[in-house]
């Protein structure tokens, strides 16, 4: 249970979802955690509960909004003064914008990209020159599988997600000789609160839900725990030779063609 023990984590949107799950897992793992979150009270209550289970975890909630790169590079500096420089970055925090092409207004599509891909970025840019200054470091970015599969009426977030894994290939060549290792996980259909707001946003949301198991070659969606696991791997010295790649943790469900 020590497979991060000594390493210095941030971890966008860790309030809840799948950055809470990534950071509770890495505090379990023996990290140091900041949780920078735009919703205070969901950073706190996050924070206090890895701090109930895991007692002793170094574990620190900060309020940061992506959109806005002071406040990341704000959220950097507090963690480095709290637990020393960053060694892993978790670029997690993100939000649907599914919308109709055509009827989709200017602000959709700003806001889709402000926190979906400039939100990656921010964060990259706030940890990278001190990751290459020291020669080591690992950023792992969650993409989707939108970021390679279109599903009609999701507009522009697959475009915002493609754009998350170039983001990931250029800069994991850019660094990849200071050993600044940039990777992206593209999950599936994982069971958090942004998949409950997508089944309600339809007709009949528990037919909706029905509907989205049945696609799944596992019938089952993901939990966030599943996606957290990958995100301990790429984090860790376990893997030191992957660099600019995408791990997809979707149950198999976008390499299916057909029932
Ligand atoms: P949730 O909506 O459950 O959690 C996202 C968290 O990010 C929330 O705590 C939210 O805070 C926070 N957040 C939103 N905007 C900002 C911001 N500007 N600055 C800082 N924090 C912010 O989402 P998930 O856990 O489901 O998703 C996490 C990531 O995984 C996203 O990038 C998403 O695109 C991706 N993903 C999710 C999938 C799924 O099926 N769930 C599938 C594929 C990818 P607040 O409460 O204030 O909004």
């Amino acid at each position: 249970m020590n497979r991060l023990a000594g390493k210095v984590a941030l971890v966008t949107g860790a309030g809840r979802g799948i950055g809470a799950a990534i950071a509770r897992a890495f505090a379990a793992e023996g990290a140091a955690v900041l949780l920078a979150e735009l919703d205070t009270d969901a950073g706190e209550a996050s924070r206090d509960a890895i701090q109930r289970e895991h007692a002793g975890a170094r574990v620190m909630a900060h309020r940061t909004d992506v959109t806005d790169a002071a406040s990341v590079r704000d959220a950097v500096a507090a963690a480095e003064d709290a637990f020393g420089p960053i060694d892993v970055l978790v670029n997690n925090a993100g939000i649907n914008v599914f919308c109709d092409p055509l009827t989709m207004t200017d602000d959709d599509w700003r806001r889709c990209f402000a926190v979906d891909l400039d939100g990656v970025w921010n964060g990259c840019r706030a940890v990278l020159p001190g990751m290459v200054e020291r020669g080591r470091g690992s950023i792992v970015n969650i993409a989707s599988t939108h970021a390679f599969k279109i599903i009609p009426g999701c507009f522009p977030y697959p475009v915002a997600k493609h754009g998350v894994i170039g983001l990931t290939r250029a800069l994991g060549i850019e660094y990849a000789a200071r050993q600044v290792r940039v990777n992206a996980i593209a999950p599936g259909y994982i069971e958090t609160q942004l998949t409950h707001e997508w089944w309600n946003a339809q007709p009949d949301a528990e037919a909706a839900r029905r509907a989205t198991l049945a696609l799944q070659p596992m019938k089952r969606i993901g939990q966030p725990e599943e996606v957290a696991m990958t995100a301990v791997f790429l984090a860790s010295d376990e893997a030191p030779f992957i660099n600019a790649s995408c791990i997809t943790v979707d149950g198999g469900r976008s390499a299916l063609y057909h029932d």
